[in-house]
């Protein structure tokens, strides 16, 4: 008989969630202008989490300005100076990691495994790396004194709501610039909180500002003439919005937009790693990964007893309450994206591809989508080409590796791919072929902040992480006189 293992769920009295927020500008909590409050609710129950504030026009503006005047104290600190607020961010993310962990979960609906394994440890990592180059900046490769450009506004997705944030705002702060950050409309509170922490950490007033609110919030603080710096990472067609918004007003802007990966599957593969890097490609967060590999692409002579794997795997995956420890697949972060998923799928049944899902029951209340796999796939099925954002596995076949190239490329996306072979030449020429930012060789999903991000094509330009990342916030030194 199995061993029924169940231990009590995260508790969730472990975060004072108020039942408002303002929005959060010259280090403190304001009204808005509108007075206008939105709702966020968690996606595994509906319930409603609390009330915040939709910020306008007008407390765009106050946040830049606020930004703007900081910038001229924050940019002059020397760099050991701001590096040491840095690190004291990430500690004290350290230290509230569990609060911060069990906040996401409600908010974001994501496993608690998840957000307390995965996304909390790399918040805290993106803080200290990035702490780690503010009095190395000169060594970066931009010049002998590269500068700050000034105010940044950055907008970002639901999917990994405090580790998007991470991404933009230690980079940012490392090289001297200030911050107002918008974060989505379904996940607002980690960044709410945030704010406190920046607050805990004696941040100087409006270094980091938070307004919260919906898509013309975004549009609002990215066409903003006080912005120097826009940095997105969201859908390609918000993406394209931005980018047409921003010519030639001589910001800086990386995008960071959505994918469509494959995950190549060769036939000397280890079929056990190969069905645990599958199942993690496309079933971590619910699927609402830009570089999920949505795309199963395996060797012909391997399919069947990959995918009869791949199948007896994925009926082992628990879908359920998310602040469960036990729990694999999470709820689905809103009831808009349920319905994107839902209709991705109806498709792909009407387009001819074979559906498939283990047995699994879903919660009455709240968001859910089963795990599942697509068989039959053609490459001019929508299953095959557009990005589901969800637990919906497309698999195609190939021959050889020419093809798997071919197949991994057809696509207007080039943010990630994987392969699993054991031949080490076959990685070197995959990786060199394959038009996509990150090639992971025998694993999947694994992230570092040491390793540069981004895309090809409409996955977006420019790279967060790693040395790149700090490319995106400096302007290169004056050459000196004697160089001109
Ligand atoms: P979205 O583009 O709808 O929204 C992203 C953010 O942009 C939200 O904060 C939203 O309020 C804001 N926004 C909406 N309209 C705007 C406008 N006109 N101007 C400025 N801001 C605006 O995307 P989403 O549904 O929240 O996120 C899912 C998408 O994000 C997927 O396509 C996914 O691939 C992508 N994504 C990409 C990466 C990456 O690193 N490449 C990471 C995570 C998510």
């Amino acid at each position: 008989m199995a061993f029924e293992y169940a231990p009590a769920p995260e508790s969730r009295a472990v975060v004072d969630i108020a039942p408002s927020y303002g929005l959060f500008i010259d280090g403190e909590f304001t009204e808005g202008a509108q007075g206008i409050l939105d709702k966020t609710v968690s996606p595994a129950t509906e319930e409603v989490l609390a009330e915040y504030t939709r910020g306008g026009a007008e407390d765009v503006d106050r946040a830049v300005r606020a930004a703007r005047k900081a910038f001229e104290s924050w940019s002059a600190l020397p760099g050991r100076e701001r590096a040491k607020y840095l690190f004291r961010i990430a500690r004290i993310v350290q230290e509230r990691s569990r609060e911060l962990a069990v906040l996401e979960t409600l908010d974001n609906g994501k496993p608690i495994r998840e957000s307390r394994d995965t996304d909390l440890p790399l918040v805290a990592a993106h803080f200290f790396y990035y702490a780690g180059w503010a009095d190395k900046l000169s060594y970066a490769g931009f010049g002998e004194n590269p500068r700050p450009l000034g105010v940044a506004g950055q907008v970002i997705p639901w999917n990994f709501p405090l580790l998007m944030l991470a991404w933009k705002i230690a980079p940012a702060l490392a090289c001297g610039n200030t911050v107002v950050l918008k974060p989505a409309e379904t996940t607002p509170l980690s960044a709410l909180f945030f704010a406190d922490i920046c607050r805990q950490a004696g941040l100087p007033k409006g270094v980091v500002n938070i307004v919260t609110g919906d898509g013309a919030t975004g549009a609002a603080l990215v066409a903003h003439p006080g912005v120097d710096k826009v940095a997105f990472t969201g859908s390609t067609e918000v993406g394209k919005a931005i980018a047409r918004t921003v010519a030639g007003t001589g910001k800086k802007v990386t995008l960071e937009l959505g994918g469509k990966a494959a995950n190549i599957v060769f036939d000397d593969a280890p079929i056990d790693q190969a069905v645990e890097g599958i199942v993690n490609g496309i079933f971590f967060n619910q699927g609402h990964v830009c570089c999920a590999g949505s795309r199963l692409l395996v060797q012909e002579s391997v399919a069947d007893e990959l995918l009869d794997a791949l199948k007896r795997r994925m009926a082992t995956l628990r879908v359920g309450d998310p602040l469960d420890k036990n729990t694999d697949i999470g709820a689905v972060n809103s009831a808009e994206q349920l319905a994107r998923i839902t209709e991705l799928a109806r498709s792909g049944e009407e387009e001819g591809a074979e559906r498939w899902s283990p047995a699994c029951e879903l919660p009455d209340s709240g968001y859910w989508f089963a795990p599942t796999l697509f068989t039959g796939v053609t490459q001019a099925h929508r299953i095959a080409r557009e990005e589901i954002f969800g637990p919906v596995l497309s698999v195609l076949t190939f021959r050889t590796p020419a093809e798997a190239v071919e197949k991994a490329n057809n696509t207007p996306y080039g943010l990630s791919a994987g392969i699993w072979t054991e031949k080490g030449s076959r990685i070197l020429w995959m990786a060199d072929k394959l038009r996509a930012g990150v090639v992971w060789a025998n694993t999947f999903n694994k992230f570092d902040p040491t390793s540069p991000f981004g895309g090809y094509k409409e996955s977006g330009y420019g790279r967060e992480g790693g040395r790149h990342g700090l490319e995106a916030y400096l302007a290169p030194s004056k050459p000196k006189a004697s160089e001109e």
